[in-house]
């Protein structure tokens, strides 16, 4: 009866998501007790994704939502030019407290698709009272972002991308008791939040700095990184289809 890890996961279809999620699930079978909520940017949840999650041997739960047209990204925009999976967090938010009571003990990660994920980091985030935080690699411009520890406390953070941010925590950088997400019914992600400013959205509703729980060893070790895939090239495809050969999709 350990406490149960809730990650949540936003996906959206696309030519290499069957290679993401499949990567990621497999990861998370490594991890006991746990469960994944895997939520869609899409009108509808679809039959891809239905049939991975069932072949996957992972406990889950499958949601969807899709991001409004105005707030998503083109494919030509920049990919910071907006907020990504923040409707779908916050209909994970809705799931937990619909169906889950203050008497579960769990602990909620916000996992994107295409991160690196040591199973260590679920390890040191499954006894979290309130917010633990850890190290993230590979982001803000950094080789890592991470919290600065004094005598078992945060006291600051080393970054260097708006070091006016809050909380200057990349997603994959902290887990929130699943209590007291509950106890904070009205605490989510803000979709209008400025840029960099999401995290912060959520955290600032739920502790304060002195608060935070430093895990990997201090806050000294990397144990989850905020890789990105490239884009997968796939010009050829065109020139096949008109041809009447194309790929089946
Ligand atoms: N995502 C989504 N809809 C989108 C774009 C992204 O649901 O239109 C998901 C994506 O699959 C990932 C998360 O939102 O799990 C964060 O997106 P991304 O990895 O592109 O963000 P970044 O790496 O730039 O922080
Ligand atoms: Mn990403």
């Amino acid at each position: 009866n350990l406490p149960i890890i809730y990650v949540v996961t936003p996906t959206f279809a696309r030519p290499h998501q069957r290679a993401e999620l499949t990567r990621l699930s497999q990861t998370l079978l490594l991890v006991p007790s746990l469960h994944w909520i895997l939520v869609e940017d899409s009108a509808e949840r679809t039959a891809a994704v239905a049939e991975l999650l069932a072949q996957s041997d992972l406990p889950y739960t499958h949601l969807n939502v899709q991001t409004p047209l105005a707030m998503k990204l083109k494919d030509s925009d920049p990919n910071w030019l907006k907020p990504r999976g923040v409707e779908q967090r916050n209909e994970a938010l809705r799931w937990l407290r619909e169906h889950r009571s203050p008497g579960d003990r769990g602990v909620v990660y916000f996992a994107d698709d295409d991160n690196t994920y040591s199973v260590k980091i679920f390890q040191e985030m499954r006894y979290t009272q309130k917010v633990s935080v850890w190290p993230v690699g590979l982001v803000g411009g950094l080789r890592y972002e991470a919290p600065l520890v004094d005598n078992g406390k945060v006291i600051g953070f080393h970054t260097a991308w708006k070091t006016h941010r809050p909380f200057p925590i990349d997603m994959a950088g902290f887990a929130v008791s699943l209590s007291l997400l509950l106890t904070h019914p009205n605490a989510r992600f803000d979709p209008d939040a400025e840029r960099g400013f999401l995290e912060s959205s959520l955290l600032g509703q739920l502790v304060t700095l002195r608060e935070l729980e430093p895990r990997a060893d201090n806050c000294t070790k990397v144990w989850v990184w905020h890789t990105r895939t490239e884009k997968p090239k796939l010009k050829q495809e065109d020139m096949l289809e008109k041809q009447g050969r194309g790929s089946n999709p």
